[in-house]
């Protein structure tokens, strides 16, 4: 390893390799490499994996370490590889309506700087100030417009990724419409760093919203949410952005103080729902949508609503949404990230409480998620935070999802938390293929090995 280490050292030079006291310093969750890489440009990525895999050394490929399923742990037998340094908006292309970035820049800065072009860049997650670009293409993250733009991977038009030998693929398409071959892109999205290390992405960028409609809407039953689902994307043509539910329980704690949020309606009703639509012309928008939702309340789908007035009220009520951390306040929690086809759901959960009401009697469940998208999360307290509560936890909630087509990973991914249940949700087939596609891109096993599945 330290001859290794040595070589890289003079590849990169003395900021491209951090180890001993200068690695200590940095904030690395779920183990500690015995050397961070740190490359400037493809070629330093190129050069350094080329002697890693001389070496059948493994590498662990870093974003912004905000993954919340482990996919970068690693421990002092690797080596581990930060884009942070390869952070360049290489140009942004307005006619092409594209934006070709190092796969190190955070989320927010694209976001930020699409704005600024008077563009949209839609993708969106919580944790946008420090996850990258590279690390939303590797786990193929989702967030709260994925029903009006879908995941990452429909973000992307073209990619440079660097093979576990040292190979790269320029990939760096602008088009849209591209049918020669397989599409390799979409190989390394949500591959979790395990097929090669994503350099350089061309992102589709679209045309920035001109107006912003939200509602919070309390219904009383499960079929009311569907309903509303349906009437309102099928009413707004298009412009629905987010469709995010809360369960009652959910809505009441992060409504009730200590919590910030304001109830912005009564805390009488089953199912409260986060609307939002995104369209082109500010008067005629905010017409359909009030027409949309009067019409729902005629015919009693809806028990009431409120629309933000503001952007203060909208932020507000986002806020609402997005209070999770509530849950944490006073027991130890397991936050899970599902996904269950909407038909299944009110079964699903149904089945859920009552299993857990059966086996934790003073368990807390709480219910919230991005409905329109058929993902769930779902956060669990029953007083301890043991390896075996956890274990039993998990099987409970993953039990009712197999026989229901349902996924034990909606957006978050498998890395090395949900390992042990990717077979709940995947054939033996399927992963049979997953690993011959690993054998043949990574033959050595270097690549963020024993994530997703064994090797
Ligand atoms: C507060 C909070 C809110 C979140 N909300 C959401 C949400 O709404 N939706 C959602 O989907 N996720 C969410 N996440 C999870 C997380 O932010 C995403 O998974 C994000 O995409 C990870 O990006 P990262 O740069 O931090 O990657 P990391 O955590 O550093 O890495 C994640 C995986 O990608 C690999 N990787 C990273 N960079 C590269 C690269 N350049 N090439 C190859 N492999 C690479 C790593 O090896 C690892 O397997 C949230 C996390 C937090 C903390």
């Amino acid at each position: 390893m330290s001859q290794l280490i040595e070589s890289l050292q003079s590849q990169l030079g003395e900021k491209g390799v951090l180890t001993g006291d200068l690695l200590a310093e940095k904030f690395i969750p779920h183990g500690c490499p015995a050397a961070l890489l740190r490359p400037q440009t493809t070629e330093e990525v190129s050069q350094a994996l080329k002697l890693c895999h001389e070496a059948s050394q493994s590498v662990i490929p870093y974003g912004g370490l905000t993954g919340l399923v482990e996919a970068t742990a690693s421990d002092q037998s690797e080596i581990a590889i930060s884009l942070e340094r390869m952070n360049q908006i290489e140009e942004i292309d307005i006619e092409s309506r594209t934006m070709t970035v190092q796969a190190g820049v955070p989320l927010q800065v694209v976001q930020e700087a699409a704005d600024k072009a008077d563009m949209l860049f839609p993708l969106d997650i919580g944790a946008r100030g420090s996850a990258t670009i590279g690390g939303n293409v590797s786990t193929n993250a989702g967030g709260n417009r994925v029903i009006r733009y879908g995941m990452m991977r429909d973000q992307i038009l073209g990619m440079e990724v660097v093979l576990a030998d040292g190979r790269v693929i320029t990939s760096m398409n602008k088009i849209i419409k591209n049918n020669t071959g397989y599409d390799l892109k979409q190989l390394f999205v949500g591959a979790e760093g395990t097929l090669g290390i994503v350099t350089r992405i061309v992102l589709r960028l679209r045309p920035k919203p001109k107006s912003q409609q939200m509602a919070f809407v309390g219904v009383n039953t499960f079929s009311e949410v569907t309903r509303v689902l349906n009437l309102l994307d099928g009413a707004l043509g298009g412009s629905l952005s987010a469709f995010e539910v809360l369960w009652k329980d959910y809505y009441q704690l992060v409504t009730t103080a200590p919590a910030e949020g304001k109830p912005p309606l009564a805390h009488d009703y089953g199912y409260y729902i986060l609307v939002e639509a995104l369209g082109g012309d500010e008067q005629s928008d905010e017409e359909r949508f009030l027409n949309v939702l009067a019409e729902a309340m005629e015919e009693g789908t809806i028990a009431d609503a409120v629309v933000a007035q503001s952007q203060g009220e909208r932020n507000a009520m986002w806020a609402i949404r997005d209070d999770v951390g509530q849950v944490a306040q006073n027991w130890p929690i397991f936050a899970f990230d599902i996904s269950v086809p909407l038909n299944q759901m009110e079964s699903y959960v149904a089945e859920l409480t009552a299993e857990l009401d059966e086996r934790w009697q003073d368990n807390t469940c709480m219910v919230f998620g991005h409905l329109g998208d058929g993902n769930l999360h779902i956060i669990v307290g029953m007083g301890e935070k043991s390896a075996e509560a956890k274990k039993a936890v998990e099987q409970v909630v993953y039990s009712g999802l197999p026989e229901r087509g349902g996924s034990v990973s909606a957006e978050h991914g498998i890395g090395v938390q949900k390992k042990a249940y990717l077979s709940w949700s995947r054939s033996t087939d399927e992963i049979a293929l997953m690993q011959m596609m690993k054998t043949a891109l990574d033959p050595k096993g270097i690549l963020n090995p024993g994530k997703i599945f064994s090797s």
